[in-house]
């Protein structure tokens, strides 16, 4: 693993980076999962790279649903596990929601090998890579694989660094969505019940965090409040602001005094 000084401006950047490259060598990413990563990057850098309040309120929205649901699931993707397996862990000790190995690019291999490496960070939860499968509906193809007993049977979902048709897919099959996606544009941010326009290892801190501490009644209440329209377009006229400033100054603004959870980093 290459050695970044944590006095480098970009250091978090550039370990995030790292940690998806180590994924990519050991088979947990593909290469598809590295050029998603950059998208993710650009948005995060118009963002400003912190955690805006438009995103901890989606976060608080989604801790409400994992804690609150019949059968909350907690989706695990390649670039997903790379990037935040410890954060991951910690979210689903939080809530006690189950976590699913769930990919685009299937191949029972790779979801062995995610599912294994989870298992060694300690994950809980894990439903079993062999757990009996069935398809999601409208989604042909190993794309729409699913475990019986997870998320076919969810009534809400996480999911991370997410395909827009998976997400429609489930939002169709009535469950409700929560994605972690950095391009508001994006389909699946579009089409998501709960939008998360955050980095994924940030929003999954923030979400551990405030498990903790809410409260069954608080949870009804920030599920009942939310306002996904809302929260889009907040995330907008952020990202609209620092440009309208950068076009103006010709220069970016400075940090805006969000939220940056480092996490494991
Ligand atoms: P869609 O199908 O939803 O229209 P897409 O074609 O961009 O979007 P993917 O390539 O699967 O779909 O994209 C994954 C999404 O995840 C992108 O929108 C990207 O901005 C976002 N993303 C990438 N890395 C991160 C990250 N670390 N945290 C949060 N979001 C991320």
């Amino acid at each position: 693993m290459t050695r970044i000084p944590r006095s480098h401006p970009r250091y978090r950047s550039l370990m995030i980076r790292e940690r998806l490259v180590e994924g990519f060598k050991r088979g947990l990413v593909v290469p598809e999962g590295l050029i998603a990563h950059g998208r993710g990057e650009a948005f995060d850098y118009l963002l400003g790279e912190v955690s805006h309040p438009f995103a901890l309120e989606a976060e608080r929205a989604t801790v409400a649903w994992l804690l609150t649901a019949r059968r909350p699931v907690i989706s695990v993707n390649g670039n997903y596990a790379a990037l935040a397996a410890r954060e991951i862990r910690g979210l689903a000790e939080a809530t006690g929601a189950m976590v699913e190995v769930n990919l685009f690019y299937r191949t029972e291999e790779r979801v062995k090998r995610i599912w294994r490496y989870l298992d060694e960070v300690g994950v809980p939860n894990l439903l079993p890579w062999d757990c009996e499968k069935t398809h999601i509906p409208g989604l042909e193809s190993p794309r729409g694989i699913t475990c019986r007993d997870g998320i076919a049977s969810a009534d809400f979902v996480l999911l991370a660094i997410e395909d827009g048709d998976r997400t429609e897919a489930l939002v169709r099959a009535g469950k409700v969505v929560s994605a972690i996606d950095l391009n508001p544009f994006s389909r699946t941010a579009q089409t998501a019940s709960i939008t998360i326009v955050d980095e994924a290892i940030r929003a999954t801190v923030n979400m551990e965090r405030m498990a903790r501490s809410m409260t069954r009644e608080e949870a009804l209440e920030a599920r009942r409040s939310y306002d996904n329209l809302e929260v889009l377009k907040a995330s907008f006229a952020a990202i609209f602001e620092r440009l309208s400033h950068a076009s103006k100054a010709g220069r970016p603004p400075a940090p805006s005094g969000g939220h940056e959870p480092l996490g494991s980093l």
